[in-house]
């Protein structure tokens, strides 16, 4: 499965939404659509999306205001916004920038250069998302196509297993504690317990087959990605002494 990028759609009118949607869904984005305010702000509370489309007229709170407000909060502060909108004046694109939107579309827009500038703010975002290819022991990871592979064989790994692998190949050798994991991998969720880490490592190990083992759990202490598990030969087994 692809780890396709999450993108909240924040627009009071449906037809709008709705092609926005389509195209989002063709090019290989996950979009979500809240048509107000209350509605934008649960779904920021639940999952963060990797990039925001955010209409600037909206009832009740205006998309400029949503966007100071993500932008003053933490958790929501490095969430790339697109303002949409039919305003197009100077002042105005100002006015958004200042209150933190990364980008600006004026209605009416292209679908491709919205596409465009989605992947645009991805790029500037997660710069090392960009192409970056890291391979320790035979495993190699993409992360501009999501392809992971060992050897020959190419890997199915679900989203969540997709961003622990990525992270614990680019610190490998490392032992990374439960807690450090959930910060830095699902550091977009609120409300997890350790025990998930333990489930999503073993689904990892699970859709990496033999390269599963390259997954230490060191005892106490957490996890690791090591090359120095070499690779079970396919040769005659080791006799085993003991266990
Ligand atoms: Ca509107």
């Amino acid at each position: 499965m692809r780890n396709q990028p999450g993108v909240l759609i924040v627009e009071d009118e449906p037809a709008i939404a709705e092609l926005i949607a389509i195209n989002l869904r063709h090019n290989g984005f996950r979009p979500t659509w809240a048509m107000d305010s209350v509605s934008a702000q649960r779904e920021l509370d639940a999952v963060l999306p990797d990039v925001v489309l955010l209409d600037w007229m909206l009832p009740g709170e205006s998309g400029l205001t949503l966007a100071k407000r993500w932008r003053a909060n933490p958790r929501t502060k490095a969430v790339p916004i697109i303002m949409l909108t039919a305003r197009g004046d100077e002042s105005d694109r100002v006015a958004g920038l200042d209150a933190g939107a990364d980008d600006y579309i004026a209605k009416p827009f292209s679908t491709k250069e919205l596409l465009a500038r989605v992947r645009a703010v991805l790029r500037r975002r997660a710069p090392e998302q960009a192409g970056g290819v890291v391979s320790i022991g035979g495993l190699m990871l993409d992360s501009a196509t999501y392809r992971v592979s060992f050897g020959a064989n190419m890997l199915k790994l679900g989203p969540t297993e997709f961003k622990l692998l990525h992270y614990l190949m680019k610190h490998a050798e490392r032992v990374h504690s439960r807690s450090q994991l959930l910060d830095k991998v699902w550091g977009d969720h609120v409300f997890i317990e350790e025990r998930t880490v333990d489930v999503h490592v073993k689904r990892l190990r699970e859709a990496l087959g033999t390269a599963g083992h390259m997954i230490e759990t060191v005892r106490g202490a957490g996890y690791r990605l090591t090359a120095q598990a070499a690779q079970p030969t396919s040769g005659a087994a080791p006799s085993q002494v003991g266990v």
